[in-house]
C-alpha cells in the first residue's frame, strides 16, 4: 500500500508518497509559499530529476490537488490513480495529553486538535488546514494523525511539571510536553535494532540536533524525560531559539527595550540562539563552521555555547537515568557536524566515552562513533520521520 505523508506548515506543505510493502519512497516534495505571492512546487520523483512548478497556490487545498497533480502526471508522476494512495499520514504538533499515540482522523480527532491549538497557535491550525485539505481532495482516503507529542507522553509528573502555582497547570494544562517525538521514538528504536539489542534493555539519550533541537532520555522503551517544553523554545540552545533561559530576562528586556511580550517571544523564537550569540552571523552551523575556522570570536562562541548545553543535558539525563547505554545523534547537525559530535564529547569522558576520531568523521549514516571499549556506545542515526508516521499510519490500518 501507499502512504502519503504530509507536514503542513502555515505557507507550505511537504509531502512524500511512501510503498509501505518496502518502505521505499516513490515521490517527495515540498509545496513553498502557500497563500503568497511566487508559490512553488518541487516534486521529487524517485530515480527521476525533480520538478520546479511556479504555479499559484492561493491555499492548501490547492497545493494537494497540484500534489496529487504531479504524482499522477504522466512524465514526473509515480501512481496510475489515485486508488493506489491507501491512506494519508499527517505530522501533527500538539497532541496535548490527551494523545499519547497516532490516531485515525473523525470528526472528534479534528475538535480535539482544534482545542489543542491553544498549546500550539502556529502549528495545530496549519496542521489542520492540511487534515481538511486532504479531505476535500481524496475523500473517503483514511487519514492519521502522529503526534510530535505523543511519544513523551510517557513522563513522569515530576519531569514534567514547573515549579509554578499548581492551578496554572489545572487551569491551562501548563505542562512540559516535549516535541520532535516522532524522530526521538524512531532513533532510540532504530539505535537499539543496529546495535542488536531490546530498546527495553537500554538507557539511550537521544540528541536531536537540528534547526530546531532537543534531548530525551529512553529508559527502557519509554521516554522518561526530554528538554522542550509547553513549547518547543525550552532546553537547547537552537539556530534561531535561546533555550533555557532566566525567566526574569524577559520583564528585565521588555523594560529596557520597550519591548512587547509578542516582540519578546520574536526575539526569542527567531533571533537568539546560535543566530543571536554569533552577533546575527548566521544560524547554519556550515557557516559558523567555517567562521570559527576563519577566527570569528562570536561564532567560536556560539558553537562552544551550543555543545556546552547539549553535554549538560546529556549529564543530567545519565543521572535521570541512573546510567546510560547509547547516545544518539540525529537530524541536520547531529547527523553532518562532526565537529559539534567531537566537542560534546569531548565531556563525557567521565561517562567512559571513547571516541574514534576516524569514525566520527562520518555524514549522515548509521554508525558507531566510540571504540569497542567505550562504556556508554555513542553513535549516528539519521533520523526518518516521515517513515515513521508511514509505520504508524499502516499500523492503525
Ligand atoms: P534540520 O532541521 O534537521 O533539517 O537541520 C538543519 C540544520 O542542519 C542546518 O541549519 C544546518 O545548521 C545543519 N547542517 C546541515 N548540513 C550540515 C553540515 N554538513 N554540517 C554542519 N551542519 C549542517
Amino acid at each position: 500500500m501507499n502512504i502519503l505523508v504530509i507536514n503542513c506548515g502555515s505557507s507550505s506543505l511537504k509531502y512524500q508518497l511512501i510503498n509501505s510493502d518496502n518502505e521505499s519512497v516513490l515521490a517527495k516534495g515540498l509545496a513553498e509559499r502557500i497563500g503568497i505571492d511566487g508559490s512553488l512546487l518541487t516534486h521529487t520523483p524517485a530515480g527521476k530529476d525533480k520538478v520546479k512548478l511556479e504555479v499559484p497556490m492561493p491555499d492548501h487545498k490547492e497545493a494537494v490537488r497540484l500534489v496529487i497533480e504531479a504524482l499522477l502526471d504522466a512524465e514526473h508522476g509515480v501512481i496510475g490513480s489515485l486508488s493506489e494512495i491507501g491512506a494519508v499520514g499527517h505530522r501533527v504538533v500538539h497532541g496535548g495529553e490527551k494523545f499519547n499515540r497516532a490516531v485515525v482522523i473523525d470528526d472528534s480527532v479534528i475538535k480535539d486538535i482544534e482545542e489543542l491549538s491553544a498549546l500550539a497557535p502556529l502549528h495545530n491550525p496549519a496542521n489542520l488546514i492540511g487534515i481538511h485539505a486532504c479531505a476535500e481532495n481524496m475523500p473517503g482516503v483514511k487519514q492519521v494523525a502522529v503526534f510530535d507529542t505523543a511519544f513523551h507522553q510517557t513522563m513522569p509528573e515530576k519531569a514534567y511539571m514547573y515549579g509554578i502555582p499548581y492551578e496554572y497547570y489545572e487551569k491551562y494544562k501548563i505542562r512540559r510536553y516535549g516535541f520532535h517525538g516522532t524522530s526521538h521514538d524512531y532513533v532510540s528504536a532504530r539505535a537499539a535494532e543496529i546495535l542488536g539489542k531490546k530498546r527495553e534493555d537500554l538507557k539511550i539519550i537521544v540528541c536531536h540536533l537540528g534547526n530546531g533541537a532537543s534531548v530525551s532520555a529512553v529508559k527502557n522503551g519509554k521516554c522518561i524525560d526530554t528538554s522542550m517544553g509547553l513549547t518547543p523554545l525550552e532546553g537547547l540552545i537552537m539556530g534561531t531559539r535561546s533555550g533555557d533561559l532566566d525567566p526574569a530576562i524577559l520583564d528585565f528586556l521588555c523594560e529596557k527595550e520597550g519591548l512587547s511580550s509578542s516582540e519578546m517571544n520574536t526575539v526569542l523564537n527567531k533571533k537568539s540562539g546560535v543566530l543571536g550569540l554569533s552577533g546575527g552571523l548566521s544560524s547554519d552551523f556550515r557557516d559558523l563552521d567555517d567562521a570559527a575556522e576563519k577566527g570569528n570570536k562570536l561564532a567560536k562562541l556560539a558553537l562552544s555555547a551550543y555543545c556546552y548545553r547539549v553535554a549538560k543535558y546529556i549529564g543530567s539525563y545519565a543521572i535521570a537515568m541512573q546510567g546510560v547505554d547509547v547516545i544518539a545523534f540525529t537530524a541536520g547537525i547531529g547527523e553532518n557536524s562532526a565537529g559539534v559530535r567531537a566537542d560534546v564529547c569531548s565531556y563525557l569522558g567521565f561517562l567512559g566515552a571513547v571516541v574514534n576520531e576516524e569514525a566520527n568523521k562520518v555524514r549522515g549514516e548509521e554508525k558507531v562513533i566510540t571504540e569497542p571499549e567505550s562504556k556508554v556506545t555513542v553513535m549516528v542515526v539519521p533520523t526518518n520521520e516521515e517513515l515513521s508516521i508511514a509505520r504508524q499510519t499502516l499500523a492503525l490500518l
